[in-house]
């Protein structure tokens, strides 16, 4: 039975890995990329970002409102490399007592808009599971990514959505971020966020206890 948990862990882990290379965007922007990419020798299509700097944002909740846009072009995404994906997330719901099998439907939600997703992916009901952000609902709060910080794994975190965000000259988060968490960052046309990525999971992975 343990090797068999095991092994799920282990097939999760590495098919969850290949989801995370759009999920992971900001820490990329942030973290990589703009380390890396040089003005000078960047190729024509490379071009400048706002991006927020993870590591100095304490999800305040002014992306949500400050964005020119509406619904911001901030949006929260999980890093499935560092998510623990446990039964109950704190970025999910807030009684952490409630029962596996009622999580689906007694669980409080953290989003108001309830655009964290959970499903399971192995082990019945007390199994994996992979906690996503439906951006179609996500306005950019920061409350799970503030739940996540607190007290889960760091997994959850904001970005500004290079696809949605309208390169404002000066960004008007920037401006009134109380702590300085969002720079301008130089990319290459590889590192757009594409949006949508799809999941290779069989469907039977995905069973019952999903969302
Ligand atoms: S305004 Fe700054 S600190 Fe507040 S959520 Fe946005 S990036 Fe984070
Ligand atoms: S809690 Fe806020 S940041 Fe997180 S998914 Fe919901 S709307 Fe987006
Ligand atoms: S640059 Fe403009 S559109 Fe982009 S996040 Fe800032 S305010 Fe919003």
């Amino acid at each position: 039975m343990t090797e068999k948990k095991n092994w799920d862990r282990r097939s999760f882990l590495r098919k969850a890995g290949q989801a995370t290379c759009t999920l992971a965007l900001g820490g990329i922007a942030y973290r990589i990329v703009g380390q890396h990419l040089d003005e000078e020798t960047a190729g024509p299509r490379s071009r400048y970002v706002w991006q927020i700097d993870p590591d100095k944002c304490t999800n305040c909740g002014k992306c949500e409102t400050a964005c020119v846009r509406t619904p911001s072009a901030v949006k929260a995404v999980n890093d499935q490399k560092k998510c623990s994906c446990c039964v109950v997330c704190y970025g999910h719901i807030k009684n952490k007592q409630i029962e596996s099998e009622k999580i689906m439907s007694d669980g409080e939600r953290v989003c108001p808009h309830d655009a964290v997703t959970r499903k399971n992916f192995s082990g019945g009901k007390d199994g994996y599971f992979i906690y996503d952000i439906d951006h179609d609902k996500c306005t950019g709060c920061g409350k799970c990514a503030e739940a996540c910080t607190d007290k889960g794994t760091k997994s959850m975190f904001l970005i500004i959505r290079p696809d949605l965000c309208l390169n404002c000259n000066s960004c008007d988060i920037a401006r009134i971020c109380p702590e300085d968490a969002i720079d301008r960052l130089y990319i290459g046309p590889e590192d757009d966020f594409k949006g949508i990525y799809e999941l290779e999971y069989g469907q039977n992975d995905m069973n019952e206890y999903g969302a």
